[in-house]
């Protein structure tokens, strides 16, 4: 169970008390709201809030239960994994798409960069200033961007077997 994904998300779209419940939620199987409350300290109101929200983000899912004796339901809570794949599957190809995008920049253009400041500039720009930095005077020189392409098409290797996976 990829827990610290499940973590990394909920935080991001939820916020910290999110994540404390996502915690104690994958130390069992399903846990009810009476449980959650003992352990979290939330008051039922702000519970629900937060388990609506996760709910709603598909990353936990509930059965509920009428319990007899009291005549109102009873929910059992659990973490819906699925939903949770699915989540960051979304995430990875974004990500994914990013860095093609930034691959296609750097392999489509030629850069320069000051030899002052350091900023880099598209071939483009460079021309544009006769080969110097317009912020500091610095002389711009031929930038080889090899290893950012490599980087570049190694995490997007292994972002792409990971989503094959
Ligand atoms: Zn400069």
């Amino acid at each position: 169970m990829p827990i610290d994904g499940l973590v990394m998300v909920a935080r991001e779209l939820i916020g910290e008390e999110a994540v404390r419940l996502i915690q104690i939620l994958s130390e069992q199987d399903e846990t009810t709201d009476d449980e959650l409350i003992a352990k979290t300290g939330l008051k039922l109101n702000n519970l629900r809030k937060l388990l609506y929200q996760l709910f709603e983000q598909s990353l936990v899912s509930y059965r509920r239960v009428r319990d007899k004796d009291a005549g109102w339901f009873k929910y059992y809570w659990r973490i819906n994994k699925t939903g949770l794949i699915i989540l960051l599957n979304a995430k990875k190809k974004k990500i994914l798409f990013k860095l093609k995008e930034r691959l296609s920049y750097e392999t489509e253009n030629q850069f320069f960069s000051c030899a002052s400041c350091g900023t880099r500039f598209t071939f483009e720009d460079a021309i544009e200033t006769n080969f110097h930095c317009p912020t500091c005077a610095g002389r711009l020189d031929s930038v080889n961007n090899e290893d950012t392409v490599f980087i570049l098409k190694l995490k997007i290797a292994e972002l792409e077997k990971n989503l094959a996976e």
